[in-house]
C-alpha cells in the first residue's frame, strides 16, 4: 500500500505525536524521534577531554564521547565536529571506561527485591552490568525473573545464568544418587528450556550439594543444552583445595567438561584454596594455557582478596554428611554412631582452611557470633573449635569469610589476559562493595602488577566476549552507552572486613545506557539496566 519512503514519512508522524504526548523522559529513549526531528549532531550527553581507555588493549586516548538515547554515537573531537549536547560531562582528569561487567554475583534476591533492586554497591564500583545465578544456584524459571526486573526495574543490566543444583533439586531433591534415564532427560529439558527463554549459560557449584553428587557425565549432558544455544559453562569447581579430586582434578574435570561439550567453559573465583595447594598456580595456569592452545574456550574470573565467603556448613561439614537434606544432616550429627567420623573430617577440612583463627563469621540469625573468629567464639564456649562449629551448623549455619589465598597466587592468576574482575559478592564479605575499585588502587596504582587498561579490559571487554554479551564492554560507536568516569587518584574500595558495606570511592559518572546513574558520585535513584535476553545461537557472532 505505501513504498518505504511513505511508510517511513507515517511513522514520523507518530513518533511526533508520542513525542508531544508523552513525557520527556520517553521521549528521550527514542531515537528515531531524536534523529527525525531535531538536529542531527545534538547529543543528549558529551563527555569531554577525558582520557578514554575503550577496554581493548589500544593505549589511552584523550579524546570525547557523545551519546545519544542508549548508544554512544560519537568518539572524537567534540569541538572540531560542533557536536551540541543536552548535558556536558566534564571529564577533564578522569578515566573515560566501559561500564564494567562482574560475572559472577549473587545479586538474585537483590535486583528482584524492590529495596535492593538499584545494586547501588555495584554502581559505586562502576559496575553497570552483573550476571547472577552463579554456583549452580541459578533459577530455573528465567522468562519470569527477567519479566520481574523489568517490570519492577533494576539498576544495572542483569544476565542469568541457569543453576545445576537448581535444576538437580527440583528432579531429584537432595538425593546423592545418579539421575536414571528419565531424570536426567527431565534434567535437560529444564536447563533447554531456561536456554530458550534467555539464559546467558549453565552454571554449576560442584563443591556444593547436591552438584557435588553429580558425576562428570552428568555435567556433559546438561552442558551440551546450553552449548546448543551458544551459551557459556560456568563452574564453581568441585575442589578447590584438597578435599576431594583436588585443585588440579577439579581444572581437568572442568576442560573435559568444556571439550566433550563443545562448549567455552569459565572457572569462577579462580584460587589456590589452602596450604595444601598454595603454590600450585603455575600448574593451574599449564593446564588452562595447553587447553587453550587445543581450541578449547576456558577462562577465569577472579576478586582480589586473600578470603574466600561461604557457608561454614560447606567449608567444614563433609557432602557425604548432607545426602538427603538438612533434617538428614541433622540427625547425622545427633547419631552419636556417625559423629565421630563427622568431627574427625571436620577437623581435617578446618585444618585445610588455615584452622579456627581463619574462619571469621560474617554472618547468623545469631546476631551474638557476627565479627568473632571460630577460635574466638570456641574460647569463649569453652569448646572445641569443630564443636563450636557443629553448633553452629546444627542451629542455622553461618556465613563466613575464610582466609585461606596466599598472594603470588592471586597475583599469578590476575596477570593473565584471560582472567575477568568478578566479585563474588555476598554479603558480610567486602568484595560485594569493593572488588574493582579495590584491583585498580592495589593491583595497577600501587603495585603496578597491571596495567590500566588491562585492568580495564579484564573488567569489561573480556568479560563481554566471554559470556557472549553483544554490544556492551567496549567504548565503540554503535554499542550501548554503558560509559565511566573515575578519578585514578580517588577510586579505592572502603569496604572492610568489619565494615563491609562501606560504598567504593572515585566514580563520578557512571552512566547505564545512556542514563546517569552516578552524578558526581552520587547515586540518582535513575533504574536504567535492564533485564538482558540472550539471542538465539543462530544470531551470535
Ligand atoms: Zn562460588
Amino acid at each position: 500500500m505505501f513504498n518505504q519512503s511513505q511508510k517511513t514519512a507515517v511513522f514520523l508522524l507518530i513518533f511526533a505525536f508520542l513525542g508531544s504526548a508523552f513525557p520527556p523522559a520517553f521521549r528521550a529513549q527514542n531515537q528515531v524521534y531524536k534523529t527525525a526531528l531535531t538536529d542531527e549532531l545534538k547529543l543528549d550527553l558529551l563527555i569531554k577531554g577525558g582520557l578514554v581507555i575503550d577496554g581493548t588493549y589500544r593505549k589511552p586516548v584523550k579524546t570525547d564521547i557523545g551519546i545519544r538515547g542508549d548508544r554512544i554515537v560519537f568518539i572524537g573531537n567534540s569541538a572540531k565536529s560542533k557536536m551540541l549536547a543536552a548535558r556536558t560531562l566534564d571529564a577533564a582528569g578522569m578515566i573515560v571506561a566501559p561500564g564494567f561487567i562482574d560475572p559472577h554475583t549473587h545479586t538474585l534476591e537483590d535486583l528482584s527485591n524492590p529495596k535492593l533492586n538499584s545494586n547501588e554497591n555495584y554502581l559505586m564500583q562502576g559496575v553497570t552490568t552483573v550476571i547472577t545465578g552463579n554456583d549452580g544456584g541459578g533459577p530455573v524459571q528465567v522468562a519470569q525473573t527477567l519479566a520481574k526486573w523489568e517490570q519492577q526495574r533494576i539498576g544495572t543490566n542483569a544476565a542469568l545464568l541457569v543453576g545445576h543444583n537448581t535444576v538437580r533439586r527440583q528432579i531429584m531433591a537432595m538425593s546423592d544418587s545418579a539421575p536414571t534415564i528419565e531424570q536426567l532427560a527431565e534434567m535437560k529439558n529444564l536447563v533447554g528450556q531456561a536456554m530458550t527463554e534467555g539464559a546467558f549459560g549453565f552454571s554449576t557449584g560442584l563443591y556444593y550439594a547436591p552438584g557435588s553428587f553429580a558425576k562428570t557425565e552428568e555435567v556433559i549432558e546438561l552442558a551440551k543444552k546450553a552449548a546448543e544455544k551458544g551459551g557459556i559453562y560456568d563452574s564453581h569447581l568441585r575442589d578447590e583445595s584438597s578435599y576431594t579430586i583436588g585443585l588440579l582434578g577439579s581444572i581437568r574435570e572442568t576442560i573435559r567438561i568444556g571439550r566433550e561439550a563443545k562448549i567455552p567453559v569459565n572457572i569462577s573465583h579462580i584460587k589456590a584454596l589452602g596450604r595444601d595447594v598454595w603454590g600450585q598456580s603455575p600448574a593451574v595456569i599449564k593446564l588452562i594455557k595447553q587447553a587453550r592452545a587445543k581450541g578449547i574456550r576456558v577462562t577465569a574470573d577472579q576478586y582480589p582478596y586473600t578470603a574466600s565467603g561461604t557457608g561454614i556448613t560447606a567449608a567444614l561439614v563433609p557432602r557425604w554428611a548432607e545426602a538427603g537434606g538438612n533434617t538428614a544432616l541433622l540427625e547425622r550429627i545427633r547419631d552419636q554412631q556417625v559423629r565421630p567420623r563427622l568431627l574427625a573430617e571436620m577437623e581435617t577440612n578446618l585444618k585445610r582452611r588455615g584452622g579456627a583463627e581463619s574462619i571469621l563469621i560474617t554472618g547468623s540469625r545469631n546476631r551474638e557470633l557476627v565479627g568473632k573468629t571460630l577460635g574466638a567464639l570456641a574460647l569463649q564456649q569453652k569448646k572445641s573449635a569443630i564443636e563450636t562449629a557443629l553448633d553452629i551448623v546444627s542451629s542455622g549455619g553461618a556465613s563466613i569469610a575464610s582466609f585461606n589465598m596466599n598472594e603470588s597466587d592471586i597475583e599469578n592468576f590476575m596477570k593473565l589476559n584471560f582472567v575477568m574482575t568478578g566479585s563474588d559478592g555476598s554479603s558480610g564479605h567486602p568484595r560485594k562493595y569493593g572488588t574493582f575499585p579495590r584491583k585498580l588502587r592495589q593491583y595497577v596504582f600501587e603495585k603496578k602488577l597491571i596495567t590500566l587498561p588491562f585492568a580495564i579490559r579484564a573488567a569489561s571487554a573480556l568479560t563481554a566476549e566471554s559470556f557472549r554479551i553483544p554490544e556492551r564492554g567496549r567504548i565503540k560507536v554503535g554499542y550501548f552507552a554503558d560509559v565511566i568516569v573515575f578519578d585514578p587518584k580517588t577510586v579505592a574500595d572502603r569496604a572492610t572486613y568489619e565494615q563491609p558495606e562501606k560504598f567504593s570511592t572515585g566514580m563520578k559518572y557512571v552512566i547505564v545506557n545512556g542514563k546517569i546513574s552516578i552524578d558526581e558520585g552520587k547515586y540518582t535513584k535513575v533504574l536504567a539496566g535492564r533485564a538482558l535476553r540472550k539471542l538465539n545461537s543462530n544470531q551470535q557472532k
